[in-house]
């Protein structure tokens, strides 16, 4: 009998750590020397074209078209130096990878001999044959048509030997079919009404960009176990087995030394991110085993997004090369703790002054309020849109379960923040203290010349925490591309700070003064989104019934998250900040329908095919032994003896005939409504019933076969268990 997992599976693992490719260098060395960066441009591009390059980019300006002749050249000639023979379109269709074709610089043979060539033409628009890309019922298959377009914002890098050059890609109509667009447009309109705040403060501020910093976290798993593993290979994720005696219990892994072999992986994946000028600067162990994380330093929030799809391409290719598999699904193991990736978001004036960092004086402070108020608002106004933004099948496994947040969406601002909101709100019913009063009491001016927050004051379970100078946004999973969470949050921010703007001018037309008239139009925010701030515990069941209190939804499926795209409220919003259309809104709720009811289908065909094809066979084999021993017992003694000895294995072969004949019947019932919901007629409905009817039976199936891999011989079981993937190294 083949010994499968003392044999071939241990002469499979490699656990020798691979020798470690990167220089042992300064890391400044070789950082960003495959990007065409300021550095490159500089060096092959004209100073008068460069200048004029760079200033487009700040401004967010058209580049025009001999200017992109120019790039182009020079581009190819960066390119070329470095041996790259072809060029793609980088970009971000909405399956949530990103996508290339590969055209060779080669452009026409003279006399037999190729010519390399690039110009603007090809580095301003592409049109890649768009026909297989998701766009939601925007383009018919006849009009397939889609366009890619240069983002010179994002610069262009080197991947092996083709340069990749970052785009937006949008329909020969003109709407969005990727995540880029929107994005840009989301920041273009944070950009505009959080700088016209910021004129009530300081008139040189000119221009806000949004500042973002992605913790990624993911798991290795041995390649050798994972590719034993349908269900991980199919899915991301194990859809069955019993718990490990020992997991994250101890929490020994969390910071822990990191093992040898992964020190090796990692100390690659960074040296190839760091010559893509991608900033990677933290590295530890989380708390589960074989979970990790890494984060870079922040960057403007369209190049952190571009940098971390690119980062996570470079940990599945590096892992690869380690004998390693990175897993980045939100749960790969049941009662172990998912993988998120924390949005660190804040904003950045063009004067250098992070927005969210409290100052020093009396004037930063109250800037500093003003924003932080209208954040807190934007979130209490638009709970469910933001909760939409996150929601995704493999993300539901993960809220509101171990170490995640829950999916009721809620801001954590820290113990100070919290007792000088209170003392501002509580002042608009002192009606004898006069604003200015309130004002300097409140910010405590002159007593507390600056407000000088406690780092340590964090809060790990809120899904959106102030973190000192930031917001963390931390139920965004780890999958995700955080253009979708962060288009949200930036358009709901936006439009938020241009009604405060509208509100304090309204008072102002009135006479009011200005400090004033900001001041009481904070006041009022912060009563009217009271109830979005919570300090204790998210995970705690007492938060439960306290948000239902409050009256803050508690959305625990993809299907119910996402009608927020849909609501006439969203497409208001999204329509009067320019960054989607209605048209481009339902497209994409399509799409997330459809992108849902496909994960589940797919992980219900791979429980079915498991249960029937890997689990019952093996525990019908198991009960055979079984059969034959209890037979052999009875030839052997007489009949008392043959009771007292065959009692315990009887009473086995039993409860295996059950699970067996529970399993069967559930696979057949969840077919049947399977085959109900693939006949239902609209996208919306199919995804309810496969979210309602289809998905309760996985739970169901699993308690099943966890049960059986807890009685049969640990030496047939057909799949490797949560010990060997959570602990081989
Ligand atoms: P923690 O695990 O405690 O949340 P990390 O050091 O892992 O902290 O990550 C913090 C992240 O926040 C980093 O990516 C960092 O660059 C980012 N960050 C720090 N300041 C800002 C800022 N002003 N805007 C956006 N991100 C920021
Ligand atoms: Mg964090």
């Amino acid at each position: 009998m083949s010994n499968f997992r003392f044999t071939s599976l241990n002469t499979a693992i490699n656990r020798k750590p691979k020798e470690v490719t990167a220089p042992s260098g300064k890391i400044s060395d070789y950082f960003g020397e495959l990007t065409f960066n300021r550095v490159a441009m500089q060096e092959f591009l004209p100073k008068e074209i460069y200048k004029n390059l760079v200033n487009a980019i700040e401004k967010g300006d058209k580049v025009d078209r001999k200017i992109a002749d120019l790039v182009a050249a020079a581009l190819k000639n960066w390119a070329m130096g470095k041996g790259v023979t072809h060029y793609t379109h980088w970009f971000q269709p909405l399956t949530g990878s990103t996508a290339e074709k590969h055209d060779a610089f080669l452009s026409a043979i003279e006399d037999g001999r190729g010519i390399e060539n690039f110009q603007g033409g090809n580095l301003i628009q592409q049109e890649p044959d768009a026909s297989s890309f998701p766009s939601g019922g925007i383009r018919n298959t006849f009009e397939a048509r889609g366009y890619t377009a240069w983002d010179p914002s994002s610069p262009a890098f080197i991947i092996d030997k083709t340069l990749c050059i970052p785009t937006i890609f949008i329909a020969y109509t003109g709407e969005a079919l990727d995540y880029k667009t929107p994005l840009i447009k989301s920041l273009q309109a944070l950009d505009k009404s959080a700088s016209a705040v910021c004129q009530y403060f300081d008139k040189n501020i000119t221009k806000v960009v949004a500042t973002l910093g992605i913790e990624q976290e993911y798991f290795l798993v041995d390649e050798a176990l994972f590719n034993a593993r349908p269900d991980l290979f199919l899915t991301g994720r194990t859809l069955f087995g019993h718990a490990s005696a020992k997991d994250q219990q101890l929490a020994d892994q969390y910071f822990g030394s990191i093992p040898e072999r992964v020190v090796s992986f990692m100390k690659d994946f960074e040296y190839e991110a760091h010559k893509l000028g991608i900033p990677i600067k933290t590295r530890h162990n989380e708390v589960a085993p074989n979970q990790f994380e890494c984060a870079p330093i922040h960057e403007e929030a369209n190049l952190a997004v571009d940098h971390n799809l690119l980062l996570m391409d470079i940990i599945d290719k590096t892992a690869a090369q380690h004998n390693f598999r990175a897993l980045f699904h939100e749960k790969p193991y049941a009662g172990v703790n998912g993988s998120g990736k924390h949005n660190n978001w804040s904003l950045l004036t063009n004067t250098g002054i992070n927005l969210l960092s409290p100052g020093r004086t009396p004037k930063s402070n109250f800037r500093f309020l003003a924003f932080l108020v209208c954040i807190i608002k934007a979130l209490n106004n638009h709970t469910d849109l933001l909760r939409g933004s996150i929601a995704s099948a493999s993300n539901d496994y993960r809220l509101g379960s171990n170490e995640a947040p829950p999916a009721i969406i809620s801001a954590f601002i820290g113990e100070q923040l919290t007792r000088i909101l209170d003392e501002i709100e509580k002042d608009v019913k002192k009606e004898n203290i006069s604003a200015d009063q309130a004002k300097e009491l409140s910010i405590g001016i002159p007593k507390i010349p600056e407000i000088l927050l406690d780092n340590t004051d964090r809060n790990r379970t809120s899904s959106f925490a102030f973190t000192g100078n930031k917001f963390e946004f931390r139920a965004v999973g780890s999958s995700a591309n955080c253009s979708a969470a962060m288009i949200v949050l930036n358009t709901i921010v936006a439009d938020q700070l241009a009604k405060f703007k509208k509100e304090v001018d309204e008072l102002l037309v009135k006479n009011t003064n200005k400090d004033d008239a900001i001041y009481s139009i904070i006041k009022k925010y912060i009563k009217e989104s009271k109830r979005i701030r919570f300090e204790g515990n998210s995970y705690s069941e007492e938060w439960l019934k306290e948000a239902e209190k409050r009256e803050l939804s508690n959305i625990k499926s993809t299907p119910e998250a996402i009608k927020a795209y849909v609501l006439q409220s969203t497409i208001k919003l999204f329509e009067n900040n320019s960054v989607l259309n209605e048209r481009e809104l339902k497209a994409r709720y399509e799409i997330k329908l459809e992108n849902y009811i496909k994960k589940v289908q797919i992980e219900a065909r791979v429980i079915g095919d498991l249960a029937i094809n890997h689990i019952i066979p093996i525990a019908i084999k198991y009960q055979n032994v079984l059969i034959e021993s209890v037979r052999g017992l009875k030839e052997l003694f007489d009949e008392t003896t043959y009771k007292r000895c065959s009692h315990d294995q009887l009473k086995t072969i039993l409860e295996i005939t059950e699970h067996i004949n529970e399993i069967k019947s559930n696979v057949d019932k969840m077919i049947e409504e399977r085959k109900t919901a693939n006949n239902m007629p609209n996208n919306e409905q199919k995804a309810k019933a496969y979210n309602e009817k289809v998905l309760p039976f996985f739970d169901i199936m699993r308690a099943h076969t966890d049960r059986l891999e807890f009685l049969i011989d640990d030496e047939i079981w057909p799949l490797p268990k949560y010990r060997e993937l959570l602990f081989t190294r």
